[in-house]
């Protein structure tokens, strides 16, 4: 009769304490590097729907801040964009048919951040792999939580390559046009 009790404070005793109760500190779960050969918002959902908190997109030397149309170029892009529609609907998905082809205008962040972010839930970072190089060798480095478009600064070595891409960062950073938004001391960070 008394044993249900005793495993139950058992079981209590046990439990390892919240770190986070103690540190005041949180642990969030989250992307910092993943590209979008496919529709964003696909991607958005799909991190979302799995417990990350926080994603950044870094493709590469680009924002999603214009303008774009993608063109359906074989079977396998139809049935992603059936994906697309049948997830999001012909209300929210933009598309065209020129000259035969499908063409899907993709979002801006602009766009696709408020149907995912929520506060202390799912943040979304504006972030670019900067795609450089040094005699034909890649040089590539994440710029995570940018405001602008950093494009490849070149240079005499690789080195030399890197550090100039690393400038381009900190100066964006400390440039007065680059406060507001979310925290200002974290953002600009690169990987
Ligand atoms: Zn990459």
């Amino acid at each position: 009769m008394a044993i249900r009790p005793l495993i139950f404070m058992f079981l209590l005793a046990c439990n390892p304490p919240d770190h986070s109760e103690i540190t005041g500190k949180q642990w969030y779960k989250g992307n910092l590097h993943t590209h979008s050969y496919q529709y964003p918002e696909m991607i958005m959902d799909w991190y979302k729907s799995h417990d990350y908190q926080f994603i950044a997109l870094s493709d590469h030397n680009t924002l999603a801040d214009k303008e774009h149309w993608k063109e359906l170029e074989d079977s396998m892009s139809q049935v992603v964009f059936q994906r697309y529609i049948g997830k999001f609907g012909t209300d929210w998905v933009n598309f065209k048919i020129d000259t035969g082809k499908i063409k899907v205008k993709l979002k801006t962040l602009e766009e696709y951040r408020p149907l995912f972010e929520e506060k202390e839930q799912f943040l979304i970072l504006q972030s670019e792999e900067i795609s450089d190089q040094f005699e034909g060798k890649p040089l590539h480095l994440n710029a995570t939580n940018i405001g602008e478009l950093i494009e490849p600064q070149g240079g005499s070595s690789v080195s030399d390559v890197l550090q100039r891409n690393i400038n381009a960062l900190l100066k964006q950073r400390d440039s007065s046009n680059y406060r507001g938004g979310y925290d200002s001391a974290s953002r600009g960070t690169i990987f």
